[in-house]
């Protein structure tokens, strides 16, 4: 460790580990330096996400959302999908080189490449390594669509570059703002910039002329899903100039769903009876409550002039996708690797 401390975590065996770093400036958190080997990552075909492939330069999130549905990969590296999803992140610090060679090949078509569909590209790390940059370039100079979906106001800091390749690429900004009241938001997502500095950054990309998608999401049921909550969030992003809304209501998936369980009995006690039928078998809210979620949030995105969409994740797409995925096919199947 940089500052001396021992940290069990470090001794995790990690594909590709370089060191595992501790600072003063990032208190709390152990950033294992991984050389990885690939960059560019296939979404199996029976996914219902609108995009193929994705590109994380971390694992793991210090935003520390209790709802995070990428908690359980960190299982897959000897971590825990609560506190150590949370404060052990790995970081490809080869990232952009990898991904620059990989984008070289004859064999790529230049299909649409997603960041922030794992863990968050803009977390407090990149400050640090400021990987996001050399990838942007690397996509921009190859020629290849980009989306990025995130919670970190340090986007700021690459608009210049995106809205350069922006002129001749179809780039896709989405910022993730699913809160509006300060104390939940501290309680639900510590890790996140405050929902007013994320309107701020969504205000500057509107100005720069990206039309940029808000993700109000998760709509957790009897936490933010009530009228007046929706009407405040809906206003606020539509004042920030956003183009456009995906909303849907929380999933809880193994691994963010005991985590999530666990604080909700813990802050919340009285709902935690609502939350468990609602999730207890199942990591997605009954259809019921989905179709009056939709039913409610509709008008109120009409009356803001706002385009939605409604979240993809659905177990309805999942399925149709499952089913699209299982005909008969020619092409080779594609390896399911999340990262
Ligand atoms: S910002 Fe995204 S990836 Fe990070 S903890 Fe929150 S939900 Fe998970």
């Amino acid at each position: 460790m940089r500052d001396g401390s021992a940290d069990p975590a470090a001794l995790v065996s990690m594909r590709g580990l370089v060191r595992s770093v501790r600072t003063p400036e990032f208190a709390g958190l152990t950033f294992h330096e991984v050389v990885a080997k690939t960059a560019l990552n296939q979404v199996p075909t029976a996914s219902s996400m609108p995009f193929h492939w994705t590109v994380n330069p971390y694992r793991g999130c210090s935003h520390q959302c209790v709802y995070c549905f990428a908690r359980q990969t960190h299982t897959y590296l000897d971590f825990d999908a609560g506190d150590d999803f949370d404060r052990q992140v790995v970081v490809k610090v080869n990232v952009a080189d990898v991904l620059r060679a990989e984008l070289g090949r004859r064999s790529w078509r230049h299909e649409l490449v997603a960041l922030g569909t794992n863990t968050d590209p803009y977390q407090r790390a990149e400050g640090r390594y400021e990987l996001m940059p050399g990838i942007i370039r690397a996509l921009g100079e190859s020629g290849t669509p980009l989306s990025i979906l995130t919670k970190g106001t340090l986007l700021r800091r690459d608009l210049p570059q995106l809205r350069q390749v922006a002129d001749h690429l179809p780039v896709d900004l989405a910022m993730s703002i699913a809160i509006f009241d300060d104390a939940l938001q501290k309680a639900v997502e510590p890790g996140t910039p405050t929902t007013a500095a994320r309107l701020a950054t969504v205000r500057a990309a509107a100005e720069l002329g990206f039309p940029v998608t808000v993700f109000l999401m998760p709509i957790m049921p009897w936490l933010t899903d009530q009228p007046e909550h929706l009407e405040r969030a809906v206003a606020a992003i539509a004042d920030a100039g956003a183009s456009r809304v995906v909303f849907g209501a929380l999933h809880l998936r193994p691994g963010a769903r005991e985590w999530f369980l666990d604080w909700i009995s813990r802050e919340h006690p009285e709902l935690e009876r609502g939350y468990r039928t609602f999730y207890g078998n199942s990591s997605y809210a009954p259809a019921g409550y989905r179709k009056q979620l939709a039913a409610r949030m509709r008008p109120i995105l009409r009356r803001h002039g706002l385009d939605a969409r409604d979240d993809e994740d659905q177990p309805e797409n999942r399925r149709a996708a499952r089913e699209a995925a299982t005909l008969p096919t020619f092409a080779p199947t594609p390896q399911p690797t999340l990262f």
